[in-house]
């Protein structure tokens, strides 16, 4: 049995973030993953562009049952931080909205420069974890390819979402084995299957506003062939929808009133050409139908109803059905966040057993959180294993 000072489980963001901190610290660290390839999400992510850290990364941008939970690792490792190590790397950081770092140089430089860090380590690769017990003192690891032993462990298994790069839940079956929680799990990140809208509208994107509870998110909405996609969309598949959402199409206009403008000023035009000013001309059609009147000659109240198709769109919660772990960047749920230790990320059920990244009831919002977390949670870990 190979004996470790740590044994990291995951050689994703998280894991290799953690393994190069604690070679730093001298520990002897050998980092497991079942698949052939490390950093597989780290990969595929961005489009290939890794969207790798956020300047807005603060606790607010997190969902779970304590999003306070990740001030801790925020604190000590911020995105200018992250920058920093980007910078060392070469690896070229462009800012494409306000704040939001994706690698110009592309995901791969960024898998390259987190092997980089870790080359005193063992990285085992096609090994995969089937159980962790601490017999007595020290951890004892089963996998595919034989058992090892380390005074420390960290869980960096990751989400189960996206099941093609290749996922499994055993970080949170070792952790439940060791007496920790488990908040349900489901997809977030990810596209809204609903009714509310023709898949003739599909491929259409604009500018649009969803409230859900108490959030307003303003991005860009994709109309698909089952519903809504786009920044919009996955931003709003984070949140509770039990109480519906509302969208709103054009959040800049008044359609009733600007639609009354119109009735005075350009009347002769019917209600398809009309919406056309501030609608796409796919949009404007669908929702006008077949109606061909000029706008000259619709009523208040059908002005008022054709607005709220637009300004106020209502869809319930029975309406809405999130489009699945195979295609949802991350998951809502995971090890509660309860029984770690948010300075360490240590276990407090079980000393030497440690947390980092998604396998946490952690998920960030769109635009390089989670990744953001990953680094942050995995240093932390990292530091104290
Ligand atoms: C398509 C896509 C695009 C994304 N784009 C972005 C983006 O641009 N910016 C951003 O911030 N976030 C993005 N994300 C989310 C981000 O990639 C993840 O939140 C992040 O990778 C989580 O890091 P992690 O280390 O916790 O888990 P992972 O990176 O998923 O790593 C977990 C590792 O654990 C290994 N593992 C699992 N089970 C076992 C086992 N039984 N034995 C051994 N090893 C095991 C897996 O093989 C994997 O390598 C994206 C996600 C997806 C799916």
């Amino acid at each position: 049995m190979k004996k470790y000072d740590v044994i990291i489980v995951g050689a994703g963001a998280a894991g290799l973030a953690a393994a190069a901190v604690a070679q730093a610290r001298g520990r002897r660290v050998a980092i497991l993953d079942m698949g052939s390839t490390p950093a597989r999400k780290v990969s595929a992510s961005g489009g290939g562009r890794c969207n790798f850290t956020n300047m807005a990364a603060e606790y607010s941008r997190y969902f779970g049952q304590n999003p306070n939970f990740v001030r801790g690792a925020l604190s000590r490792v911020s995105p200018n931080d992250i920058l920093d190590w980007a910078k060392v790397h070469n690896i070229a950081a462009t800012e494409k909205a306000k704040g939001q770092y994706f690698s110009a140089s592309g995901a791969d430089a960024v898998v390259s420069a987190l092997l980089r860090d870790i080359n005193k380590c063992d990285l085992i690769t096609n090994c995969s974890v089937s159980n962790i017990s601490k017999p007595d003192d020290v951890f004892v690891t089963e996998t595919g390819l034989g058992t090892f032993s380390s005074d420390s462990v960290i869980i960096a298994t990751g989400g189960t979402s996206f099941p093609v790069l290749g996922v499994s839940d055993i970080g949170h079956k070792i952790a439940k084995s060791f007496g920790h929680k488990i908040v349900p799990i489901r997809p977030a990140l990810c596209a809204i299957a609903t009714s509310a809208f023709s898949s003739e509208l599909a491929g259409i994107s604009l500018n649009a506003q969803i409230k859900i509870g108490r959030a307003i998110i303003t991005d860009s909405l994709l109309f698909t062939h089952f519903g809504i996609g786009g920044p919009a969309a996955y931003r709003a598949s984070l949140y509770d929808t039990a109480d519906g959402i509302y969208i709103d199409l054009c959040p800049n206009t008044d359609v009733a009133q600007w639609l009354r403008t119109q009735k005075q000023t350009a009347g002769r035009k019917n209600m398809a050409n009309t919406l056309n000013a501030i609608l796409p001309v796919r949009i404007a059609k669908w929702i006008a139908g077949a109606d061909t009147r000029n706008i000259a000659d619709f009523k208040d109240t059908e002005i008022i109803a054709i607005a709220n198709r637009i300004n106020k769109i209502f869809i319930p919660a029975n309406d809405i059905k999130l489009h699945g772990m195979q295609s949802a960047e991350v998951i809502r749920g995971g090890v509660s966040t309860d029984t770690i230790s948010s300075k360490t990320m240590e276990s407090k059920l079980c000393s030497g057993l440690f947390f980092a990244g998604e396998v946490l009831d952690i998920a960030g919002d769109l635009g390089g959180f989670n990744l953001h977390w990953a680094w942050a949670s995995g240093r932390v870990a990292g530091e104290n294993a």
